[in-house]
């Protein structure tokens, strides 16, 4: 950590209820930033909070996938911390719907809904209240968005799409002085990942046998995200 470099900024992580988006809400706790932390489980977010003690924490219980959610959830940042200086757009969801011909319309939507759709109304509803110059949104795509893997047509797509649109925003947004990015992680150990680094044969052979620094853990990725 570099101290409290974070000391005076409001941030907004989503999906901070375990796994990368806690790491990423405690890094920038831990870094002096009043958070707004946001996930639909209430305990393990309260848990969140708990971790972050002699913080200045918030929390809300929010689908981010709901349209009016993104409205609310900055609200509840500018009030709680009179500004927003940073988003992370983690909130995701795995999408194991298989390849074209298994995915049923009910997968294909609910996944691009909640990995990219939610990502875009999210950031519609903060850009006008981050700060100019300075504002910071880092978005959480994946090695899925990235390089073809098989059974995962509806994640895969929606993670290109997470990158994509963050390349589109960079375009419209840079020019405000706001900086845009996306993180692509490979396999990290969390409550998303567990059970297949476990038990799953297929992932520990494609994805983790191939991946030279092996299994990496949330707080890598908060590391990232806090430097960008
Ligand atoms: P995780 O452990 O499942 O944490 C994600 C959190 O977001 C969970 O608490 C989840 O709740 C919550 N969430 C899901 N839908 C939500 C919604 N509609 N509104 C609010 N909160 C919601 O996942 P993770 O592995 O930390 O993943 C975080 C992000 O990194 C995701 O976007 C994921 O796609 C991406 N990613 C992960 C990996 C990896 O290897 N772990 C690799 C590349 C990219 P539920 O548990 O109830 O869904």
């Amino acid at each position: 950590m570099s101290g409290r470099r974070f000391a005076g900024k409001s941030a907004i992580v989503t999906g901070a209820a375990g796994g990368i988006g806690r790491a990423c809400a405690l890094r920038l706790a831990g870094e002096g930033a009043s958070v707004v932390a946001v996930d639909i489980k209430e305990a393990e977010l309260t848990e969140t909070a708990t971790m972050a003690y002699g913080s200045n924490f918030a929390t809300m219980v929010a689908d981010v996938a709901d349209r009016t959610a993104p409205e609310g959830i900055v609200s509840r940042a500018l009030a709680a911390h009179g500004g927003l200086d940073m988003l992370i757009n983690n909130a995701g969801i795995s999408g194991r719907g298989g390849g074209v011909e298994q995915a049923s319309d009910e997968e294909w939507d609910a996944v691009l809904d909640m990995n990219v759709s939610s990502v875009f109304r999210m950031s519609r509803a903060a850009l006008p209240h981050l700060t100019k110059p300075g504002g910071k949104i880092v978005q959480i795509s994946s090695v899925f968005g990235l390089v073809g893997f098989p059974d995962s047509a509806a994640y895969a797509a929606a993670k290109a799409g997470v990158a994509q649109l963050t390349r589109q925003m960079v375009a419209d947004c840079g020019p405000q002085g706001i900086n845009v990015n996306a993180i692509a992680p490979g396999v990290i150990d969390t409550p998303m990942t567990t059970e297949r680094i476990q038990n799953d044969a297929w992932y520990n052979e494609a994805m983790i046998k191939n991946t030279p620094m092996g299994v990496g853990k949330p707080d890598d990725i908060a590391g990232v995200a806090a430097s960008l």
